[in-house]
């Protein structure tokens, strides 16, 4: 056994801690690596050679500010990782590299009122077929993300109660998909996994402190705060949708009057367009029409962002999140929605938190959360398999490189 503190176990916390930092970004500059490590670039520069000599990690050429650099990514052949989202209409997987290469990626329509364990036998064939479409060795999946329409109790794994799928609550979805696949499986809920996928790939990049809003069928919030994603004991953090805007407003499925969802979520706004525009509506066709100029549509997606813009009000004062990304359909509706949520931050917000606020739209659309399920199994699965596998024969017989 190493001695902690020995120059052989300190020089090991470096590689991982380089190894850690390119696995959660995907590639990374040598001095962006020491920059993220805090270690000297001459420690970064030789940690990095000896990686790349032990196959652990590619290396190639790039610029930086017009500079030349060196772009460093885990190595694409190092393993894969999957994503599986579940979603209110839709199941979805995505098969990725540790380069944060997405490799195959398949959306298949899901029946709400299947049993969790029909959803968990579909998911299992879908996964596999996409492992099989790759050419990957199954041996090689190092962890499965896996997203899920509701909270997750942090200590049990137990999914609580959920508008979207009522027959799953109860079940321990991280534990069924497992004991199906025979690999790690690490869960959370699709507000967390879409806003760990925006950071990841799309409109939160380089941001630490961020809020993901979603509004679908109810309204959620994923929140990462300095850098991580916050989720409360019972894993409930986030419930956006049922902060109250109106003590006299409509019944709210939680009990309370005039939540933030009664005012935004579909199966309220929706009825309020039906006497002129008909039955026959989705939110994506509200968007729509909204985009085309139709005043009615425009006015109802003008409240909507109004009142998301107080949630997001509340918010700012609360934790002070640099960048807010809104997600779900309603994104679509751009400027539409965009300025009426400024235009509540701006009235309703601190203005000193307001000031460092950006409202941007989502770049993943609906990928969101299956990329989230990837960062996710990216953020959990260990180094140890990497630097104790084709690396370590480099590892051991190299000289202890810490300046
Ligand atoms: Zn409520």
């Amino acid at each position: 056994m190493e001695t902690p503190g020995s120059q052989s176990s300190l020089h090991r916390a470096n590689l991982e801690r380089v190894v850690r930092a390119v696995r959660l970004a995907g590639s990374l500059t040598q001095a962006e690596i020491a920059r993220t490590t805090g270690l000297s670039a001459a420690t970064v520069s030789n940690i990095v050679r000896e990686l790349k000599d032990g196959g652990t990690v590619e290396v190639t050429p790039t610029s930086a500010g017009g500079r030349r650099a060196r772009s460093v990514s885990l190595s694409g052949d190092a393993g894969i990782v999957i994503g599986v989202d579940f979603g209110h209409t839709h199941l979805r997987v995505a098969v990725g590299n540790l380069a944060h290469q997405v490799l195959a990626e398949e959306s298949e329509p899901l029946d709400v009122d299947a049993s969790s364990s029909q959803g968990f036998d579909r998911a299992e064939q879908l996964v596999n077929r996409l492992i099989e479409a790759t050419g990957v060795d199954r041996s090689k999946v190092a962890g499965v993300g896996l997203g899920v329409p509701g909270p997750i109790d942090v200590e049990s794994g137990t999914l609580g109660s959920t508008a979207i799928l009522p027959g799953w609550s109860g079940t321990r979805p991280a534990e069924e998909l497992r004991g199906r696949l025979g690999v790690p499986v690490h869960v959370d809920n699709d507000a967390n996994l879409g806003a760990l996928g925006e950071m990841v790939w799309g409109s939160g990049r380089g941001v630490r402190d961020l809020a993901y809003i979603k509004v679908a069928s109810g309204v959620g919030a994923g929140l990462v705060i300095s850098g991580k994603i916050y989720r409360g004991p019972g894993g409930t953090a986030g419930e956006i949708g049922h902060i109250t805007l109106d003590e006299s407003g409509p019944v709210c499925r939680c009990g309370n009057r005039g939540c933030l969802e009664t005012f935004t979520a579909a199966r309220y706004v929706l009825p309020l367009l039906q006497p002129s525009h008909g039955t026959d509506l989705t939110m994506e066709s509200v968007v729509r029409m909204a985009r085309d100029g139709d005043p009615g549509c425009r006015r109802v997606i003008a409240d909507v962002g109004r009142h998301i813009g107080s949630g997001v009000a509340n918010l700012c004062n609360l934790l002070n999140p640099s960048r807010v990304v809104l997600g779900g359909d309603l994104a679509e509706a751009g400027e539409l929605v965009l300025g009426p949520i400024r235009e509540s931050v701006g009235r309703y917000a601190i203005p000193s938190a307001a000031r460092q606020l950006s409202v941007l739209p989502g770049a993943l659309g609906g990928r969101a959360e299956v990329l989230g399920a990837l960062a996710l199994a990216l953020s959990e699965m260990g180094d140890s398999t990497l630097l104790d596998g084709t690396a370590t024969g480099s590892l051991a017989a190299s000289t202890p490189a810490f300046t």
